[in-house]
């Protein structure tokens, strides 16, 4: 018998998240961002749920690949541009789109060799900080790109950083308008969190969206607003299973360091489930958890394979009960990632990309 630790990916709620997101900007077209193999859902898994989307956005060019081999034919954007000259051909052999943020990638494409001229997804530093031309250089960029043989369409793009909170999109979304108003070209603006919070600003203003995270079921603005609330469903549930039960007694400590100490007789399960199958260990006493669909809290230190319950919400529990870290017991119960995450005072997305591989993972509705 294999661990009994088991994640599932769930078309139905990624099918459903994408259609939020869509409804989020309703003019607009949908990138469904698939970084870090679909933010740690496996992009082959992923891949019946999102198949609605009007094209793909990731930035590792061997899950570009991956996307093709899943006979994708339709949009993939790097947003990252490229790396090496290399990478400009795989860009010309497999039809990719692919962000221009500095100088040395037009540097790259004059030098690149293609009978087939690229689409490129200029991208402006509007206040973030982290990749594109300031306001200042980006027509002169724009100028640069237009001249070149090898590129044949280019888009316009930036990226939020404070989407999620009381910064909002005005100062950036400012500063990109000024510089870009008379230049011809689509334009890509919005993650999740903008899409969702800010998608009337930003009507008409944004031919693509680039949701990732509200995707994969999980709140872009918490403590705001839960998933719950934007009507998004949880796309992966980590389960297993109770391998052995403890009645403890006043004093009795549990795990490491003894740092749980009960104070009245008590009931315990203990989980196949650890921080190497990327349960945070961040989480103490007190993270709700699901056992046979009951919420319950988790007790002590978290183990590297092992974390303990206290049953006694659940009193029929014993050997074999189901447990849920996070997502959506057999029961129809749902516990939301996030809730985990901010136990561990982490976001959602930290936790899904680190599902560990030891997990086995399968797909279903
Ligand atoms: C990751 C990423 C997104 C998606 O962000 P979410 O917060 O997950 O919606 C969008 N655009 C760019 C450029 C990104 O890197």
């Amino acid at each position: 018998m294999p661990r009994p630790i088991l994640a599932t990916i769930h078309t139905a709620a990624l099918r459903n998240n994408l259609a939020r997101a869509r409804a989020a900007a309703p003019d607009a077209r949908v990138w469904a961002v698939v970084k870090a193999n679909a933010y740690g859902h496996g992009i082959e898994r992923a891949f019946e749920g999102l198949r609605g989307a009007d094209g793909f956005a990731l930035l590792d060019l061997d899950e570009a690949r991956r996307m093709r081999a899943l006979d994708w034919r339709g949009p993939i954007l790097l947003l990252e541009g490229c790396f090496e000259l290399r990478d400009l051909e795989l860009c010309s052999r497999l039809g990719l789109w692919h962000t221009v943020h500095c100088e040395e990638q037009i540097d790259m494409l004059a030098t690149h060799k293609t009978q087939l001229p690229h689409r490129v997804f200029l991208k402006m530093n509007s206040g973030m900080n982290r990749l594109g031309f300031t306001p200042e250089r980006y027509r002169a960029a724009w100028t640069r790109l237009n001249a070149l043989p090898q590129v044949e369409e280019i888009s316009l793009m930036t990226h939020f950083s404070d989407a999620d909170g009381p910064r909002g999109i005005a100062a950036q979304l400012q500063a990109f308008e000024a510089v870009t108003h008379d230049l011809p070209g689509e334009r890509t603006l919005s993650n999740s969190a903008a899409a969702l919070r800010h998608g009337a600003t930003v009507a008409g203003m944004s031919d693509w969206v680039r949701p990732g995270i509200a995707v994969y079921g999980s709140s872009p603005d918490l403590p705001e607003h839960s998933a719950a609330d934007w009507g998004l469903q949880p796309a992966m549930t980590l389960a297993s299973k109770i391998i052995a039960v403890q009645q403890l007694v006043a004093g009795d400590t549990v795990g490491y360091g003894s740092s749980f100490s009960a104070d009245g007789p008590l009931r315990i399960g203990v989980v196949a489930c650890g921080y190497a199958d990327g349960y945070p260990r961040h989480c103490s006493t007190g993270t709700p958890i699901l056992v046979n669909g009951v919420r319950t809290r988790l007790v002590a230190r978290v183990s590297m394979d092992m974390l303990t319950v206290d049953l006694t919400p659940v009193p029929d529990a014993g050997i074999g009960s189901e447990v849920t870290l996070w997502g959506r017991s057999s029961t129809g119960t749902l516990l939301s990632i996030d809730e985990i995450a901010q136990a561990a005072g982490t976001v959602g997305y930290e936790l899904m990309c680190a599902l560990a591989p030891r997990v086995p993972v399968v797909v279903a509705d």
